[in-house]
């Protein structure tokens, strides 16, 4: 399930999602706060791109939300289980505390959800019938 191929190797790796060899992000570290979320602009291994059409990963923000909610409600139930004595302030702030801590890694990982939930494994070698327009070499003969 987490090998090569698979969508959680690649959402979890931070990999191209069509390849599962080249790196997503500019960044390997999510806390790198200059960089964060930062897509690189194609796959240095089999050169296709990351993106379908402009303004493509905004959807990403409905998955970034998603793992927000799952994260808090999580971080929520822990506390209200295996120490119930917290109080609702105490249980709030940690929710918070844990939003600003693992902002980043969230955001990283819902660009790669994402991508990964629209484009699909083909491996390093161009598909038979792959749409040459995908591939960023082939782009750049064009504009040249
Ligand atoms: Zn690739």
């Amino acid at each position: 399930m987490l090998n090569k191929g698979s969508k959680a190797y690649s959402v979890l790796h931070r990999k191209c999602p069509h390849c599962h060899e080249g790196e997503f992000l500019v960044s390997r570290n999510p806390y790198d706060l200059a960089n964060t979320g930062d897509l690189m602009p194609g796959c240095s291994v089999c050169h296709r791109k990351f993106s379908t059409e402009p303004g493509f990963y905004y959807g990403g923000m409905y998955v970034s939300y998603a793992l927000a909610l799952v994260q808090s409600v999580s971080i929520y139930v822990v506390l209200l289980v295996l120490f119930p004595e917290t109080t609702q302030t105490t249980r709030l702030l940690w929710v918070l505390g844990g939003l600003v801590v693992f902002s980043p890694v969230l955001y990283a990982w819902s660009k790669a959800l994402w991508a990964n939930m629209f484009i699909s494994y083909k491996g390093v070698a161009p598909v038979v019938g792959e749409d040459p327009k995908w591939r960023m070499k082939e782009q750049a003969k064009k504009l040249a």
